[in-house]
């Protein structure tokens, strides 16, 4: 049996690292190599699990809730570097580098080739529940940068111009890519026989699977541009940058309802297409955490405005001061019920009864 386990001093300040040792469970008392001050060992090995739940914590509402993505990618990788036998750190350092993607700069290559790297870290049957959670976020992250890139990339289903079409297949065929990766993940599980999930990671496959039928079909299309020619994939070339080339069969078109707007603009008079694929919510994260406060005090301005009215011998008024103290009442109540469920929400979305994200 292994006694030693990793501790952590609170008594001293400085880097986290140094503030880190083994610890001996049986032992009367320890010492931080830091500051030398003893404690017993159920303290440190205690504040060592706090200490990781806490950046965990912090890293997971970056990733969820604010949508700050670097600091989120920043934090999951300070966490492997304090202790790189943390799993839920590298899930969300490989989550945070798929979200780090834009429309022109995408990690998603960066990621897979990470995530494959990494891999063996995941192969254990014990923690194959967090691992399939962890599967269905990366690949829920993936179809959303696929619908949103195609939003932007088009108006009513036509591609602004060549550049547009030869970014969508290019993108297309990164998240083909790392969509088979983790479908080969899903059936090493399936192979193995871990009998905790055999069922999930068959999802996985057929999801995949058909998606894989798709993209077969989406690499065989006609694009049409907004000059009203209609293009087709060829092969892809160095870097794996696709080329594309008239469809001479197809019919010209006219489309007279698009604006000029392309992806890396040569001239100012066509306007850019924007460059953000993931969500923003930091804005409104700020908003949600605040309206708890705001709705307390909101009740405590309506107790006051009703103990008032108590006071006003015209009746008149004191009818004002009651719909007044209700107008209130009902807002701060508003408040408290989009609190819920935007948290509601972000537990269902993210967490879905296993959360991969904790420490364990
Ligand atoms: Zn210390």
């Amino acid at each position: 049996m292994a006694v030693l386990k990793r501790g952590f001093c609170v008594k001293c300040q400085g880097d986290e690292r140094l503030r880190i040792f083994n610890v001996n469970k049986t032992a009367e008392v320890c010492y931080c190599p830091h500051c030398t001050n003893p404690m017993p060992p159920k303290d440190a090995i205690e504040n060592y699990r706090e200490l990781i739940s806490h950046h965990l914590k912090r890293a997971s509402k970056y990733l969820f809730e604010t949508t700050e993505y670097l600091l989120a990618y920043q934090t999951f990788a300070h966490v492997i570097d304090l202790d790189d036998s943390v799993k839920a750190a590298f899930y969300g350092r490989l989550l945070a580098l798929v979200h780090l993607s834009t429309l022109r700069t995408s990690k998603i290559n960066f990621a897979f080739q990470m995530h494959r790297q990494e891999m063996r870290i995941f192969h254990a049957a014990e923690i194959c529940v967090e691992y399939y959670h962890f599967l269905v976020l990366l690949l829920d992250a993936l179809d959303n940068y696929e619908n949103r890139m195609k939003k932007r990339l088009t108006v009513r289903g036509v591609f602004y111009d060549t550049d547009c079409v030869s970014l969508y297949l290019q993108r297309l065929d990164e998240i083909r890519s790392y969509k088979d990766f983790i479908l080969s993940e899903a059936e090493y599980f399936i192979d193995i026989k871990s009998n905790n999930n055999d069922d999930s990671f068959q999802e996985i496959v057929e999801r995949v699977t058909q998606n894989d039928q798709e993209y077969e079909k989406l690499f065989k299309e006609d694009y049409y541009t907004a000059n009203g020619f209609a293009y087709k994939f060829v092969s892809f070339g160095q870097n794996n940058v696709p080329s594309i080339a008239i469809d001479s069969k197809a019919q010209r078109q006219k489309f007279r309802f698009i604006k000029p707007t392309s992806l890396y603009p040569k001239d100012n008079k066509k306007s850019k297409i924007k460059d953000q694929i993931y969500l923003n919510n930091l804005a409104l994260s700020r908003l949600v955490a605040a309206s708890i406060p705001v709705a307390i005090v909101l009740l405590l301005i309506a107790i006051g405005d009703i103990i008032g009215a108590i006071f006003i011998p015209n009746n008149a008024v004191k009818i004002i001061f009651y719909v007044m103290a209700a107008a209130v009442v009902s807002i701060s109540l508003l408040l408290f019920i989009l609190h819920f469920l935007w948290k509601n929400r972000l537990r269902r979305t993210y967490y879905n009864g296993t959360n991969p994200f904790i420490f364990k």
